[in-house]
This record gives C-alpha cells, structure tokens and sequence, in this order.
C-alpha cells in the first residue's frame, strides 16, 4: 500500500467524526453560518449519546475500502479513471442507496435501519448513527457494486475514496438540524439535489424522501413529500422552524 493510500483511508476512517465535531462546536459557540433552524425542538443528550456509540463501527468504510485495496481491485491511476470512478460510484450509490433504503423500510427488513431512525430529529451525529447491519450493507453494496462494473472498465481506489469522503462530509450537515444552504438553492440546484431540510423530513415522518443526493428517484417512484419544496422555503426564506414533528406546510401557504 502507497502513503497515498493510507492517507485516505485514514480520512475515511475520521472525517464523519470530524465533521460532527465541527458542527458541534459551531452550534455550542455559536458561529455564524446563516444557519436556519429546520424544527425548534431540542435534541436530547441522551440522543446524541446513543448515536456516539453506534458511531463506533462507522470506520467500517476504511476497513471495506482496505480489504478491496488488498485484493487488489480498483486498480487504475491517474485523473482521467479517477474522475469517471468518482461519477459512477455517486451514480451508483445513488441507485443502490434508494433501493436498499425502501426495501429498509419493508416491514420484514426494518430491524436493520430502525436504529437510525431512533433519531426522530437528526443530528451531525445521526450521519454516524447506524446500525452494524446497515453499515455493512451500505458499504458491501457500493465497494461490490463497483468491483463488478471493475470487471468490464478500469476503476481508480481514489474515485471510490473520494466519493467516501465527500459522502461523510455532506452527510453530517446533511442530518443537521438546520439549514445552511441559501434562499436560491431551490431555484436550481434544489430541484434536482436533496438537502438538509429534504431528509430532515424523512426522519421527522418516518417515510418518503428515500433520496441520498439527488430527489430523481424519490420524484420517479413517487415517493417525495409534497410540501417539501415548501417547507424549505417556509425554513429558509421566512425563517420559520416547524414546532411539531409532523406538522406539514401548504404549499400556497409561504409562495412569495
Ligand atoms: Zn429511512
Ligand atoms: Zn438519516
């Protein structure tokens, strides 16, 4: 194994935790980074300690990533296979991320995700908070899925490592409880990615918005919420958290 190598799966190793800690110490001195409060309820400390320890296995990603590493899959160097393995393993992971994930909330498959969804508010934390059995799933599904796509192109390790990292990063802001993205991410960029808002309502009402990055599949299989364009905006441009965890927002209530 290259320093290179190493380097990265160390940061795939710690960046959720690091990201965790850095949303905490935004919230606990209060930094200002336009942050929008999504519900004004508080998160319970025994939460977060629940969801600290399951955060326990995440690392998991570095481990999988490492034994692929050892096999010797995902062979190619160089920017070229780098950037087209970065773009199929977010394609695919959204794909396999999507289907899992409904078929987690079957009733026969939910043991498997019901830890995570211990979490009715979600926290930085919540991104760390899975269980055993989900994580490897997850982590089996993407690093398998792209080592059979591996048997007919070359894939570059730090395609995949990289989507890990930036999968970490966006996921702990991802299941903040507020906003940090701007009043005009839902006139482009909203209408096809996901955001924190999106999932937060997954977690509140317990179904619908499967989506990982995108709303794609969620708005093909019908399985998007429909006010949650709406309360995005009821959030991020009117500055107005939700109070209940299954309140729900007209959509011709906060058109301006
Ligand atoms: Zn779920
Ligand atoms: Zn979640």
């Amino acid at each position: 194994m290259t320093a290179g190598e190493a380097a990265i799966l160390c940061v795939v190793a710690v960046i959720g935790h690091l990201m965790a800690l850095f949303w905490l110490c935004v919230e606990d001195y209060e930094i200002d980074l336009s942050r929008d409060r999504i519900y004004d309820l508080p998160i319970k400390d025994a939460q977060v300690r629940r969801e600290l320890k399951n955060s326990l296995h995440t690392p998991m990603h570095a481990v999988i990533l490492l034994l692929a590493l050892l096999v010797g899959l995902f062979e190619a160097r160089g920017l070229g296979t780098f950037l087209w393995t970065l773009v199929l393993t977010a394609l695919w992971t959204e794909v396999w991320h999507y289907a899992s994930h409904r078929a987690f909330h079957l009733k026969s498959l939910h043991w498997i995700h019901a830890e995570h969804h211990k979490s009715r508010l979600s926290s930085p934390f919540t991104a760390l908070s899975f269980s055993f059995t989900e994580k490897l799933i997850f982590d089996l599904g993407i690093v398998g899925g792209m080592a059979l796509l591996g048997l007919f192109i070359e894939l570059n390790f730090y395609g995949i490592a990289t989507w890990f990292v930036g999968y970490l990063i966006i996921n702990s802001y991802g299941h903040a409880n507020y906003e940090i993205r701007g009043e005009s991410f839902m006139a482009l960029k909203g209408t096809v990615l996901t955001s924190t808002v999106y999932h937060a309502l997954h977690h509140s009402r317990y179904t619908g918005n499967y989506g990982l990055g995108t709303r794609v599949l969620d708005r093909l299989f019908e399985t998007e919420w429909p006010d949650a364009a709406a309360v995005f905006d009821k959030v991020v441009v009117h500055k107005e958290p939700l109070h209940a965890l299954r309140e729900t927002v007209d959509s011709t209530e906060v058109q301006s």
